[in-house]
């Protein structure tokens, strides 16, 4: 999608801050951390949100939380623990309408979430 920012950063027309790369999913940097790590984690191909996926999508959806965990220990929080979570549309919180992963990790995360 043209207009989708999450897939201008996939093609390289916006450079994130990229701590993972496979070939169906990219991971950076948020640009306003709401933790000491807090990490994006988006599939290459663009799916608006969770409400949009398809059966088939079931694998791609795993590889995101493989590639949580292993930015997780890349970032020295595997063991101290850290959140994961996707935001789905308004009252979810989602801003950004391309399917990403949060990870945060070091510092305590609080619960219930606001
Ligand atoms: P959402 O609220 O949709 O779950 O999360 C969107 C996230 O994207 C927010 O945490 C926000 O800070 C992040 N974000 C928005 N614009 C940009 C950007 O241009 N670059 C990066 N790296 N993150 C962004
Ligand atoms: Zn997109």
């Amino acid at each position: 999608m043209s207009d989708c920012l999450f897939c201008k950063m996939v093609t390289g027309e916006i450079a994130p801050d990229v701590v993972y790369e496979d070939d169906d999913v990219l991971a950076f940097r948020d640009i306003n951390p709401q933790a000491p790590t807090h990490v994006l984690i988006v599939p290459k191909r663009h799916i608006s949100t969770l409400n949009d996926l398809e059966p088939d999508d079931a694998r791609l959806i795993g590889q995101l939380s493989l590639a949580a965990a292993r930015v997780a220990a890349q970032e020295g929080v595997a063991d101290a623990g850290y959140r994961t979570l996707i935001n789905t549309n308004r009252e979810g919180g989602q801003v950004v309408f391309h399917i990403h992963m949060h990870l945060m990790g070091g510092r305590r995360m609080g619960w219930p979430p606001g």
